[in-house]
């Protein structure tokens, strides 16, 4: 840590938090190391902010509220769809800020993370355009119309993984809906989020509307999450810190959103289509180094395409390019941390104390080049042969490890998927119909992808059961989570 932004090199770009439509210091005048994941190198500093800044923070939005929450939603709409009209402006720059803050390929930012954060303004900056206000007709006695009203000052906390993709994913219903926010991204990937302000500004959202402040969760999450004028937190993260938000919302009766971890089974059946699935599992094994909440871990593979399937897939695997993000060609880039890597490293020795394989992966690999000699990389990893319920099998990783597992039954696949405290999302293929049908109904994840993964529709329901969350973002699940319902009742 360092005082006033100075750094060793002295070079460091200092980021700042975002308040009132101002860029400012942090309070304390304290900065975090940002470590950029392909070198393993401090290359700027990360305001390690407090309590202080979130009041202030707090305090921008709730004067700014008034104002914004009765702006017609015609000249809301338009100002959202300036910010998405200037991220794609900006995409190159955007998209090389996120692969170098994150780790991932460049080409991974580029197509998704940051075109997905302009759909995110655009598609709610065009839903609060399209909503209907329910009515209700009490036969001879009274009318009544449902108003949906913003809430006021929102908490917006979002992880490290897609970082602009998933913080945009908060901000633009939350302002949409009229409501004015503090939202905070990881410390370990700040850079979009602190760029995002300048966007604001030129896209003329008022000042106040949206504040960012960056900082550690232990210090500047828990003021969001605990601040009496906050009055409902959208949390996007791990199950334990998820649990910790719930317990600190639940006493002052805020309105929580939490989408938590996930341990999400992939199930192939022998009726697949084969080359569809090894394609479609690679993804969903190994998309951004295996760090999305929906990466499918736990791989089911019905007995007659199991070793065709593990062959394959293996080979597959062993010939993914892991590189330097930044270089056109890398398929796998980076992984987010030190720690992270450390995680994913000790799973794979536990795999291994548990009876596990390993097919191909299980170590890092040479450096991929003189600038990242000293950067957090890891083989993408198959492991056979483990035992269904092993702790490899039940906990999340969140990093390029996958397991495969034969099975012989209907029944008995769909105890395996179950058999797990998360719930978030999974993946079935198989050319029957009615077979499709059937499992996606007795699955218990919030999604089901039949011979696909994460193909998004922005209007559907999104978010996990059990131990992966509590409620649902996306369409009007997010529409109705930013506003108030409140009945109007007038008699005949
Ligand atoms: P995390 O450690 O839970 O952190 C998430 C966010 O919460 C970060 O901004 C973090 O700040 C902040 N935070 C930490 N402690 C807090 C506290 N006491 N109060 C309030 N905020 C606090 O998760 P992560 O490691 O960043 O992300 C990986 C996890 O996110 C995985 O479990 C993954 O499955 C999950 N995830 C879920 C979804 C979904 O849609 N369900 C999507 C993506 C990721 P700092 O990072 O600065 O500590």
């Amino acid at each position: 840590m360092t005082e006033k932004g100075q750094s060793a090199a002295g070079e460091q770009v200092r980021i700042l938090n975002f308040i009132d439509g101002e860029y400012v210091e942090p309070i304390g005048g304290k900065y975090l190391e940002n470590i950029e994941p392909a070198t393993g190198k401090p290359y700027s500093l990360v305001p390690d902010s407090d309590q202080r800044d979130v009041e202030l923070a707090v305090s921008a939005a709730q004067k700014a509220f008034p104002g914004w929450s009765r702006t017609p939603a015609a000249d809301r709409s338009r100002i959202l769809l300036r910010i998405a009209d200037l991220i794609e402006r900006d995409l190159d720059k955007l998209a090389r800020a996120e692969s170098i803050d994150t780790g991932k390929p460049l080409s991974l930012a580029r197509n998704l993370d940051i075109p997905r954060a302009a759909s995110n303004f655009r598609f709610f900056a065009t839903a609060i355009l399209h909503t209907e206000n329910e009515a209700h007709v009490t036969d001879g006695v009274a009318f009544n119309y449902t108003l949906r009203l913003p809430l006021g000052v929102v908490g917006l906390i979002s992880p490290w993984n897609l970082p602009l993709y998933l913080l945009s994913w908060k901000i633009a219903p939350a302002i949409a809906c009229g409501n004015t926010a503090v939202a905070k991204p990881s410390e370990l990937t700040p850079m979009t989020a602190y760029l995002l302000g300048e966007t604001c500004r030129e896209a003329g959202l008022p000042n106040g509307v949206l504040n960012i402040i960056q900082g550690t969760g232990q210090n500047v999450g828990s003021a969001i999450t605990a601040h009496p004028k906050v009055v409902a937190v959208s949390f996007t993260g791990g199950t334990v810190t998820g649990r910790k938000v719930a317990e600190t919302c639940a006493p002052l009766f805020k309105k929580v959103s939490l989408e938590l971890g996930g341990k999400n089974p992939n199930i192939v059946f022998a009726d697949a289509d084969l080359d569809a699935a090894i394609t479609g599992s690679l993804r969903s094994s190994f998309a951004n180094q295996g760090q999305v909440c929906l990466c499918g871990s736990r791989i089911f593979v019905e007995r007659p395409a199991y070793e065709t399937f593990v062959q394959r897939f293996t080979d597959e695997t062993g010939r993914l390019k892991v590189g330097d993000p930044l270089e056109k060609s890398t398929e796998q880039g980076a992984i987010v941390s030190k720690v992270q890597v450390e995680k994913v490293k000790f799973y794979v020795d536990l795999a291994q104390h548990e009876g596990g394989k390993v097919a191909v992966g299980g170590s890092p690999p040479a450096a991929p080049n003189e600038r990242c000699k000293d950067g957090f990389f890891f083989c993408p990893t198959v492991i056979t042969d483990l035992p269904v319920s092993c702790r490899t099998n039940r906990e999340e990783i969140f990093g390029p490890v996958v397991s495969i597992t034969p099975f012989d039954r209907e029944e008995e696949v769909i105890h395996y998927a179950n058999d797990c405290d998360y719930g978030l999302a999974s993946s079935v293929w198989t050319q029957n119909l009615n077979r499709a049908h059937r499992v996606a109904e007795q699955i218990h994840t919030g999604t089901v992808w039949v011979n696909c993964w994460l193909v998004r529709d922005l209007r559907v329901p999104f978010g996990g059961m059990k131990q992966s969350g509590v409620g649902r973002e996306g369409g009007n699940e997010a529409l109705h989570f930013f506003t108030e319902p409140k009945n109007v009742c007038i008699a005949k």
